[in-house]
């Protein structure tokens, strides 16, 4: 009965020798840019090559794309950070200016207690920040409720970069361990370094020369020797890639489903982690050598498929640099040409598909018309789900469904190995994967009759937690884009970006006083604008300058 119930199924020893050669410790867990993530990759390729796949990227079954991560020093140079003659150990930060050009900046330190925008601390050290460093303390004061926004380091330097300082030190008196030097990198305008424990009795001295603590330090103290930042950074580069492979559909075919997973882990925890004091493999067996073992095991069987059975492309792809933030279906999504995006019926995600327990997690079943009853048509009666409408979850299918394409993402669930070291191959379930992949096989299935459209239904996007912004606008910025500006992923409907006509795609380059030039500019105006007061928004559109005003409203509770 059993074999009867899954006449094309996929098979779990195969799934299981899958996931076993990808989270195995040889791979050291798949960081971007690694030699790890490189064979995951040349695997995902020959495994897409045996089952009878067509390469589909531009290189081969590869699309190679690069990815910024953090800075280091230039080759040969050294960073500094003194105080006449005393000199200070620190760490770089990703998003300081590289000095490497004008040479060190010169400055007295001037103390700036948390030096949060807006507050008595940064408004008593104020006069004196003009042509000097700021010292600004790590987080918060305690028990304030300032936004976590305000206590980034990128906002206190644009905040004291307003002050006119010209160089910032980010001080943490009681940890030696620096905001993460990973992701993309920013250029603030000024130069910037990370001090801890280990050189807290330098820095107290350099400021006040006797002094037994931090506490007898008021904002606005200044050190009586000149002090150097010297920060000669550049961004370090990874380069990865998508791994892509077409079965076609049969001849005249016009419209294509992908299938994605993403390859990518932690590496040996890189910022993510939710055990960062552990030096460990994070083999990420479910995250997510599961989906991508699913995939390959979906790809194959439906390679196995008589032609005249296909009535759509089907494309299915292995994501980098997921983890860093989507960067790798991003990148796919900006390098569709339009025709291939129009064509492109539907995409469904399997992204951690290996610790089947009660039920299966379907997530996006809101942004097609169609969804439900499809699903509801191909169910396993012995498969539980729990149907989920929102499309924008973290994890690669949002990418495609802010591109206008309906989605599905499919998963098992967080465990308490979730980003840790003990993600690995002997607690997955292989015959659950399998019958999760035997789901999918039905839905593609459904989805062949040439005459079958999906409807896409666009969601509100669900409010951003945490943000502590006290307005909201409503736009949705591309954090994938390198342009001088913020563009516009999009604009929520209804809300006060779209009243106001902005438009996906916009580049943002001022927000009344404030020249845009990146996220972190955009989000210190973020912290200027009050609910109800206008605002004057100038973006570029098509090479043009366009002016428009924008009532920020309050943000929706949650
Ligand atoms: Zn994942």
């Amino acid at each position: 009965v059993a074999v009867e119930a899954r006449p094309r199924g996929l098979d779990p020893e195969q799934l299981r020798a899958h996931v076993a050669y990808l989270a195995d410790d040889a791979q050291e867990g798949r960081a971007p840019g690694s030699p790890g993530d490189e064979r995951a990759g040349a695997f995902v390729a020959d495994a897409m090559a045996a089952a009878g796949l067509l390469p589909a990227g531009p290189d081969g079954f590869r699309q190679p794309f690069s990815v910024q991560d953090g800075v280091r020093l230039r080759p040969g140079a050294q960073s500094r950070l003194a105080v006449g003659d005393a000199e200070l150990a620190h760490e770089l930060l990703p998003f300081g200016r590289d000095t490497s050009p004008g040479g060190p900046v010169p400055g007295r330190l001037v103390f700036v207690g948390h030096g949060i925008a807006g507050s008595d601390d940064l408004a008593r050290a104020r006069g004196r920040l003009r042509g000097n460093i700021a010292v600004a303390l790590a987080g918060g004061p305690h028990g304030s409720d300032v936004p976590a926004s305000a206590l980034r380091p990128q906002a206190k330097l644009i905040a004291v970069r307003d002050h006119g300082a010209v160089g910032l030190v980010l001080w943490d008196p009681v940890d030696d361990r620096p905001p993460p030097n990973s992701g993309r990198v920013d250029d603030l305008a000024i130069p910037a370094v990370f001090v801890g424990r280990a050189a807290t009795p330098g820095l107290l001295e350099a400021l006040a020369p006797g002094a037994k603590s931090i506490e007898s330090l008021r904002p606005g103290r200044r050190s009586r020797e000149r002090a150097q930042l010297h920060t000669p950074v550049e961004p370090v580069v990874l380069a990865t890639a998508n791994v892509l492979g077409r079965v076609p559909g049969r001849g005249g075919t016009t419209q294509q489903v992908i299938v994605g997973a993403h390859l990518d882990h932690l590496g040996r925890g890189r910022p993510g982690s939710l055990a960062p004091d552990e030096d460990a493999v994070h083999n990420g067996a479910d995250d997510n050598a599961s989906g991508v073992a699913t995939m390959l095991g979906i790809a194959a069987a439906w390679a196995e498929r008589p032609v005249a059975e296909r009535g759509r492309d089907l494309l299915f792809v292995a994501f980098g640099a997921e983890e860093m933030g989507l960067l790798g279906s991003r990148h796919f999504v900006e390098r569709l040409p339009a025709e291939e995006r129009a064509r492109t019926v539907a995409m469904i995600n399997l992204d951690m598909v290996g610790r089947l327990r009660d039920e299966l997690m379907v997530h996006g079943t809101g942004t097609a018309k169609e969804w439900p009853d499809l699903i509801a048509a191909v169910a396993d009666p012995s498969l539980r789900l729990a149907l989920v409408p929102d499309g924008y979850g973290p994890s690669d299918h949002a990418s495609f469904y802010e591109a206008g394409i309906p989605v599905l993402h499919l998963w098992t669930g967080a465990h308490e190995d979730y980003h840790r070291p003990g993600d690995d191959v002997d607690k997955l379930d292989f015959g659950g994967a399998a019958r999760i992949g035997d789901l999918v096989l039905g839905l593609l299935e459904r989805l062949q009759p040439p005459e079958l459209a999906l409807t896409y239904v666009e969601l509100e996007r669900p409010p951003a937690t945490r943000s502590g912004f006290r307005v909201s606008l409503g736009t949705m910025p591309d954090y994938g884009a390198s342009v001088d500006g913020l563009r516009l992923a999009g604009v929520a409907k209804g809300g006060a970006a779209e009243k106001a006509g902005l438009r996906k795609g916009d580049v943002v380059v001022r927000i009344d006083a404030r020249e845009i030039h990146n996220l972190q500019d955009y989000m210190a105006a973020f912290g200027d604008l009050l609910p109800g007061k206008p605002a004057v928004v100038v973006v570029m559109r098509d090479e043009r300058r366009v002016e428009l005003s924008v009532v920020p409203t309050a943000p929706r509770p949650h």
